[in-house]
C-alpha cells in the first residue's frame, strides 16, 4: 500500500476538467492507497467551512467517501485554503496537520509543507501571511459574513496577481538557505512541498526536495512506496479523463 501526496489543484467552478480529473483520481487511485496527503491549495479559494458553494460541498462529500472507505486523509493548509477548519475536518474525516509535518517511514524522515513559508525572499508576501494567518487574523476572518469574505478574497487575489507580475522570477521560488535550515531543524532527508508550481526533484546536502506540480493540462502526485518517493504526472484532457 502506498501513500500519495498532492497539492495545488486550485479546484474552482472555472476548472471543470481538473475537478473531474480529481474525482477520478480519488475514486480510482487514492482509494487503493493507505493515505492521501494534501499539501495545500486544494481549492482556488476556501472562504470558510460554512460556504454553501456547490463545489465545496461536492469536495467534502468526495473526501468523506474516501475516509469512509478507510483511506487516511491528511491536509496541510495552503495560502488559498488556510480557512479550512474544524468543521471541514469533521465533515470529511480528514485530519488537518500543522504547517510542518514529519512523516517517518523506515529509515527516512519526510518533511511535508505547503511551500509558501520557504519563499522567504518574497518579504511582502510573508508579511501578509503573518497577518492574515495568525490566530487573530484567522479568528477575525472566520467571524466576517460570508459575502464580506468573498469580497476580500477577490480583492486579495487581484492584488496578488498584480504584485506577482512585477516580482522577479526567483523571488517567488524557495530560498535555498531557508530550505536547508528547515530541513535541518526537522532532521529531514526528504522534503515534499508544492506552492511554487515548479514540479521537479532537487538534490540538497540533506537529501532530496520533491516539488509537486499544480494541476492543469497535467495532474501531479508523489507516491511513497517501500521507502522510495517518486513524482508522477498524467495528462488531463478536456473531458476530465485521466489520460
Ligand atoms: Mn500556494
Amino acid at each position: 500500500m502506498s501513500t500519495l501526496f498532492i497539492s495545488d489543484l486550485h479546484l474552482s467552478a472555472r476548472t471543470p476538467a481538473v475537478n473531474r480529473a480529481f474525482w477520478t483520481f480519488l475514486s480510482e487511485r487514492a482509494i487503493r492507497a493507505e493515505a492521501l496527503y494534501i499539501l495545500g491549495d486544494l481549492v482556488e479559494a476556501w472562504l470558510g467551512d460554512d460556504d454553501p458553494d456547490p463545489l465545496a460541498r461536492e469536495l467534502v462529500s468526495r473526501l468523506r467517501a474516501l475516509t469512509d472507505a478507510g483511506v487516511q486523509v491528511r491536509l496541510i493548509r495552503g495560502n488559498r485554503d488556510f480557512l479550512m477548519g474544524k468543521r471541514f475536518a469533521r465533515e470529511t474525516g480528514a485530519r488537518i496537520l500543522p504547517d510542518y509535518q514529519v512523516l517517518e517511514t523506515g529509515s527516512r524522515r519526510l518533511l511535508l509543507c505547503h511551500g509558501d513559508t520557504l519563499c522567504t525572499d518574497d518579504r511582502a508576501y510573508q508579511r501578509f501571511r503573518r497577518l492574515v494567518q495568525s490566530p487573530l487574523g484567522r479568528g477575525v476572518l472566520a467571524r466576517l459574513p460570508l459575502t464580506r469574505r468573498q469580497a476580500l478574497a477577490e480583492n486579495w487575489r487581484r492584488r496578488s496577481h498584480q504584485a506577482n507580475r512585477n516580482k522577479a522570477e526567483n523571488i517567488m521560488d524557495v530560498n535555498p538557505t531557508t530550505v536547508r535550515r528547515i530541513a535541518a531543524r526537522h532532521e529531514a532527508d526528504i522534503l515534499i512541498h508544492g506552492h511554487t508550481h515548479r514540479p521537479g526533484i532537487h538534490d540538497h546536502d540533506f537529501g532530496h526536495r520533491i516539488v509537486l506540480g499544480d494541476w492543469g493540462d497535467l495532474g501531479w502526485f508523489a507516491e511513497l512506496d517501500s521507502g522510495e518517493v517518486e513524482l508522477h504526472s498524467f495528462p488531463i484532457d478536456a473531458a476530465g479523463g485521466t489520460g
